[in-house]
């Protein structure tokens, strides 16, 4: 069974997707974003031990839809992976997850493929401080974008919509 570097998890959060939602803050990543709101959660070390058992008892006895952020949660790929999909076969909850990588990054590399199929929703892409944006839902900076992966992977050329025509979509703008 897999262990995780874990910062933080906030149970029953709003601001990381759509209802109440509980959010794993993983540790570990490498982008190093000029203006991070967590600069803390960089080193591999950060946080502390946690098995997926207990994971997973927080996420059961919460009963919410899950948001894998960090952090990045593709830094622990592997090990993320495996409970993504303890939480869809077991649970069948949905998840977000938060990522430093472009979606053009996560599905060039192999590595990545096995969490990628357990997601919903990747919000994808550096924060880009010049592009920081209060106004927008669930993203620091408009490079960042809301992607619905399923429809994304069965048809690569799905148009991207505007966030204020759909303002629960799964599906924003590419921009
Ligand atoms: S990807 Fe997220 S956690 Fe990593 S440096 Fe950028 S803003 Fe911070």
């Amino acid at each position: 069974m897999p262990t995780f570097r874990v910062i933080d998890i906030v149970e029953g959060t709003t601001v990381d997707g759509p209802g109440l939602r509980t959010s794993i803050y993983f540790a570990g990543c490498t982008h190093h974003c000029e203006g991070c709101h967590n600069p803390q959660s960089w080193p591999a070390n950060a946080g502390k031990d946690m098995d997926e058992d207990a994971l997973m008892e927080v996420i059961r006895y919460n009963g919410f839809d899950v948001t894998f952020t960090g952090g990045d949660p593709f830094f622990q790929a592997s090990a993320v992976a495996h409970l993504a999909a303890r939480i869809k076969q077991e649970l069948h909850l949905g998840i977000w997850c938060y990522t430093g990588y472009r979606w053009e990054d996560i599905i060039a590399n192999p590595n990545f493929q096995p969490l990628l199929q357990h997601i919903d929703v990747l919000v994808d892409g550096p924060f880009i401080l010049a592009l920081r944006d209060t106004s927008l839902r669930f993203r620091g900076s408009s490079n960042q974008r809301i992607i619905d992966v399923k429809r994304k992977i069965i048809n690569p050329n799905y148009e991207l919509r505007n966030p204020k025509d759909h303002p629960d979509a799964f599906v924003i703008r590419n921009s």
